[in-house]
């Protein structure tokens, strides 16, 4: 909620909490103003009732007086003389105490004095009477009864107690009223106290309620961004992570000796980069028009096939690399198989550097993928891989050119000299005999001047294949200079060196070069053939017993073999040294 409007809100509910609390204050003041009252009236009534309780009591006394009095008068008994008294002092008394419950009204407070006076006269004309009887019998009684004036007196009692009662009647009637209208006011502001306590109360709850919603929200919402934050924060670490291995990827490349290292490097990056794909590496062949696969992983490796021409995937075909996030979402490579039996994502991303393919990396998912994370990952490994790939291929064939001879494809004599010394220490090492085989084209310039230069060179291409093929894998075949050649055969020994070296001018012999149609006449070599340790322990030494060995064929005649400083002969024209 925006600031504003819950500082506004927040001002109302202040507003309003403060109305609440002054009309709460209002009838609270209302209602004790109202109690107060109440209990004034009630104990006004209280006062009356007391009064004509007294008047009562009063009128009560002064008849029993007088009936006590009366009765010991016609039977002069002392019991009910001493009732007389009694009730006669109880009247005085009552008499003279009422005015003081009207102290605040005059007019009832005169009559109550009057009404004690005569009360008091009344009992002393008893008294007397009393007094008559005791003293002088009966007689002597109604002669005092008749001097008095005790039933005038009593009258005039009855007459104030009658005025008095009726006024304090009507003066309790008007106070029970005033009181039942304090007590209906008391119960209006009693209910309405408690309906405002009570909206006070469910204000408050409401209040309560909302605060603790809005909490609770706002909770929430925290509760939400924290989870976000995780979120980011676990997707940044994978990320890094994904960063951390790329970098692992391309410095390993760099470090890579041969294709081979590099597809295992790329193989194991991309396994544990796109966990849970599936995925193959394949090299483009140096026909340039189809890829081979040479590395493959995961449980739907074999998908893509096992080769790729250049025509059936959209990737080699465009250079970029081709997504299909479902089997229907987009053209579909012709190398995949049918869409219910391949991956329900596949990825190609042509591996290319300085603008030319190398190979193809193919990505596979069984499940419905958004791809576009991996086809990130897949491009940037694919860059690395495609570069050291290419670099990789720049090197070999920049090392071919340094070590091979062009126009045969044989070894040149640079690699001669690296290899010779480096064969005869580890024959050496094994006590292994080396032998090499010096081999001279017989009076090749003639031929040369003959047919040509170009049919020279063709001659020699042939002899390059012809000797390229008569060795073992081991061999090292090398063009030595001009049409010299020398063939090393490593762990041979001497007799096995010289059925080599019959065989291979016996293949001259037999050897027909045709150049533009032509054939180039017959052919033949002189083949000297030097063993180390006999005939030389060191590369000098060794060539030049095989140079001697050469010379002394040429000597002999040409087109035969000859073995260096021994006897021995292989073949109908070879000759020792
Ligand atoms: P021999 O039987 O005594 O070996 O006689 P030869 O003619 O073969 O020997 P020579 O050393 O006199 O001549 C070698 C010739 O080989 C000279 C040269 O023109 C030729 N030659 C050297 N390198 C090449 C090459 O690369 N191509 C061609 N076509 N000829 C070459
Ligand atoms: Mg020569
Ligand atoms: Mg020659």
């Amino acid at each position: 909620m925006p600031n504003g409007f819950g500082s506004g809100t927040r001002r109302l509910q202040a507003v309003g909490f403060v109305v609440f609390l002054l009309l709460l204050g209002s009838v609270a003041a209302l209602l004790l103003d109202a109690v107060g009252r109440y209990t004034d009236d009630a104990e006004d009534v209280a006062h009356t009732q007391h009064v004509l309780a007294t008047l009562a009591g009063l009128e009560a006394r002064v008849q029993g007086a007088i009936a006590q009095q009366r009765l010991f008068l016609l039977l002069g008994d002392p019991d009910s003389l001493a009732k007389f008294s009694i009730a006669a002092g109880a009247s005085r008394e009552i008499a003279l105490e009422l005015p003081n419950l009207f102290a605040a009204d005059s007019p009832q407070a005169g009559l109550a004095g009057t009404l004690e006076r005569q009360v008091d006269a009344r009992m002393t004309a008893a008294e007397g009477v009393a007094v008559a009887r005791q003293q002088g019998g009966l007689q002597a009684a109604v002669t005092e009864l008749g001097k008095g004036q005790g039933l005038v007196l009593e009258r005039d009692i009855e007459r104030r107690l009658a005025q008095l009662r009726q006024t304090e009647q009507q003066r309790l009637l008007d106070r029970q009223q005033v009181s039942e209208a304090s007590n209906s006011r008391l119960a209006l502001l009693g209910s309405l106290g408690l309906l405002l306590a009570a909206l006070v109360v469910v204000s408050m709850m409401l209040l309560l309620l909302r605060e603790n919603r809005q909490r609770r929200r706002a909770e929430q919402a925290s509760e939400s961004d924290r989870a976000a934050l995780r979120r980011s924060v676990g997707e940044l670490e994978t990320r890094q992570q994904q960063l951390r291995s790329l970098a692992d990827h391309s410095s390993l490349l760099q470090d890579c000796q041969n294709e081979l290292e590099a597809l295992e490097v790329s193989a194991n990056a991309l396994r544990e980069l796109c966990a849970g794909w599936s995925g193959a590496l394949y090299l483009m062949r140096a026909s340039r028009d189809y890829a081979e696969r040479a590395r493959s992983w995961g449980p739907a490796a074999s998908q893509p096939g096992e080769v790729v021409a250049m025509q059936a995937c959209w990737a080699l075909r465009r250079a970029e690399s081709h997504l299909l996030p479902s089997p229907e979402a987009g053209p579909r490579c012709a190398h995949l198989p049918a869409p219910d039996e391949c991956c329900a994502t596949s990825l190609c991303v042509p591996l290319l550097a300085q603008g030319e393919l190398q190979g193809l990396l193919w990505l596979g998912h069984e499940g419905m993928e958004t791809g576009e994370p991996i086809r990130d990952l897949a491009e940037s490994a694919g860059r690395d891989l495609a570069l050291t790939l290419g670099n990789l291929r720049l090197r070999e064939s920049l090392r071919r050119q340094s070590i091979r001879d062009p126009l045969t494809g044989l070894f040149n004599r640079r690699y001669l000299d690296e290899s010779l010394g480096r064969e005869l220490a580890r024959c050496r090492r094994r006590q292994q005999p080396l032998t090499v085989l010096m081999c001279d084209l017989d009076h090749f310039k003639r031929l040369n001047d003959g047919f040509g230069h170009e049919a020279g060179d063709a001659v020699l291409r042939a002899f390059g294949e012809l000797l390229g093929k008569a060795g073992r894998g081991e061999d090292i075949p090398c063009r030595y200079g001009g049409e010299e050649f020398l063939l090393i055969l490593p762990d041979a020994d001497a007799t096995t060196a010289l059925g080599r070296a019959e065989r291979i001018r016996g293949a001259v012999a037999a050897l027909r070069v045709e150049h533009l149609g032509r054939p180039v006449g017959a052919l033949s070599v002189s083949i000297g053939v030097a063993c180390a340790p006999q005939h030389g322990e060191d590369e000098a030494s060794l060539l030049r017993a095989a140079d001697a060995a050469l010379y002394a064929a040429k000597h002999g005649g040409r087109n035969r073999v000859v073995l260096a400083n021994s006897g021995a002969e292989t073949g109908p024209v070879t000759q020792a040294l």
